[in-house]
């Protein structure tokens, strides 16, 4: 069996080293052909010693002396500099890239890589949230395979194998519901970023761990989930469900549901992505139902946790409105990390970046990216 060669956009985060030890279970299926950083020279460095890529990519380029003076002893090619992102994505030898950086900086190499006709393993979910109509038709247009890394999206793609001819009624995304799950708002006026950072049933990168403390991701999950599977806003269900053990579900025009279920571990929808559509066994721990004899499920608390309306309400609002939501959330995540906003003030923040945004109705890709910087300006100003 050929391999599949990757590209691994982010190989220094929380999915790129995940999917790092994927490739090396299955060695048989997948080498390295690509790995890219922003800043992490030396786990950079390292990874590419250890999977011998045939280029890799800092984003940083002060940190270029650095890394080429590590691999060009080991025969490695070296690129700084986000340009270099789209252009190792289009080379001939990569058959799949997995875009596992995070935020905004997804988008311009994602497209780089469907115009070059790459499939794509979908971590990065602003790509969708900023650009989801540009990008699926594009992809469309090229021919060109998303396959969901997101574990709901992946549950949702998963209970759709052998499916795609039958219409789908609803789609419900389930939530952990995070660390603040069940707080009122008089108490997480006073959360810090330590306690936002501790989440329970997942660990990850802090821009997604934050999302997840506000339900801003399952927002922007709503999003992604709208572009991935063709639905409308009201087909999109969202259900708290504490444990993590249902991943997302399908109801079909007959009401049957399916569901996926497993233990709360990224590698799986991260090797179903590479593989598809292939499962491969592995020795991932597997789930037991007598480790969970409650499986329970509750509403989302819209009135405490405005992120989630907000992204509800972008969607339905369409045009550049999810654009300009990412990027106010991008800045006040990173203020929130910063410790220059509180918890709450951060959706407070995003509404009014909402309100004072240019509306776009039919945005091209410039017009993304001039929103992006109109949305990140006001959002500053604000903090
Ligand atoms: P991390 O913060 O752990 O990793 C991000 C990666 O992207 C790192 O390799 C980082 O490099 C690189 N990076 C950061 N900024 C830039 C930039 N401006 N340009 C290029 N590369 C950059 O994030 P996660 O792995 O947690 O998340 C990655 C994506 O996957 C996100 O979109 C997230 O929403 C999504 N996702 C993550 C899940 C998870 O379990 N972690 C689950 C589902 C989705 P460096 O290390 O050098 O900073
Ligand atoms: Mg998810």
């Amino acid at each position: 069996m050929t391999k599949k060669r990757l590209a691994i956009l982010g190989s220094t985060g929380s999915i790129g080293t995940q999917a790092l030890s994927v490739v090396v279970a299955q060695n048989e299926r997948f080498e390295v052909e690509v790995l890219t950083a922003h800043s992490n020279a030396d786990l950079l460095i390292e990874q590419a010693i250890v999977h011998q890529p045939n280029v890799v990519v800092i984003g940083e380029e002060s940190l270029y002396d650095k890394v080429y003076a590590a691999l060009d002893v080991h025969h490695i090619k070296v690129y700084a500099g986000d340009e270099a992102l789209s252009q190792v994505v289009q080379m001939d030898s990569v058959d799949l890239v997995l875009t596992a950086l995070v935020g905004y900086a997804g988008l311009i190499p994602t497209l780089a890589a469907i115009d070059a006709g790459k499939n794509i393993a979908l971590a990065n979910k602003e790509t969708l949230v900023v650009a989801g109509e540009l990008v699926t038709q594009r992809a469309k247009d090229k021919g060109v395979n998303i396959y969901p890394v997101d574990s709901e999206h992946s549950a949702i793609f998963q209970c759709l194998a052998g499916e795609f001819h039958n219409t789908i009624e609803k789609i419900t995304l389930t939530a952990s519901g995070g660390p603040f799950r069940g707080m009122s708002r008089d108490t997480l006026i006073k959360v810090t970023k330590a306690q936002a950072l501790k989440h329970p049933n997942w660990d990850m990168g802090a821009k997604i761990t934050i999302d997840s403390a506000s339900m801003m991701n399952k927002g922007l999950e709503v999003i992604e989930a709208k572009w991935l599977f063709g639905l409308k806003p009201e087909q999109i269900e969202v259900i708290v469900h504490p444990q993590s053990i249902v991943h997302s579900l399908v109801q079909f025009e007959d009401g049957s549901m399916k569901a996926q279920l497993g233990l709360p571990d990224m590698k799986l929808p991260i090797q179903y992505a590479l593989a598809y559509p292939d499962r491969l066994p592995n020795n991932f721990e597997r789930f037991n139902f007598m480790d969970y004899p409650n499986l329970t499920f509750e509403q989302p608390d819209l009135e405490t946790f405005r992120n989630l309306q907000l992204a509800y309400d972008a969607l339905e609002k369409g045009g550049n409105t999810p654009c300009v939501l990412n990027a106010a959330n991008e800045v006040v995540v990173d203020a929130f990390l910063k410790d220059k906003v509180g918890f709450l003030q951060m959706s407070d923040i995003l509404a009014d970046t909402l309100q004072k945004c240019t509306f776009v109705k039919r945005p091209s890709l410039e017009d993304y990216i001039a929103s992006d910087a109109e949305a990140r300006r006001i959002a500053t100003d604000k903090i």
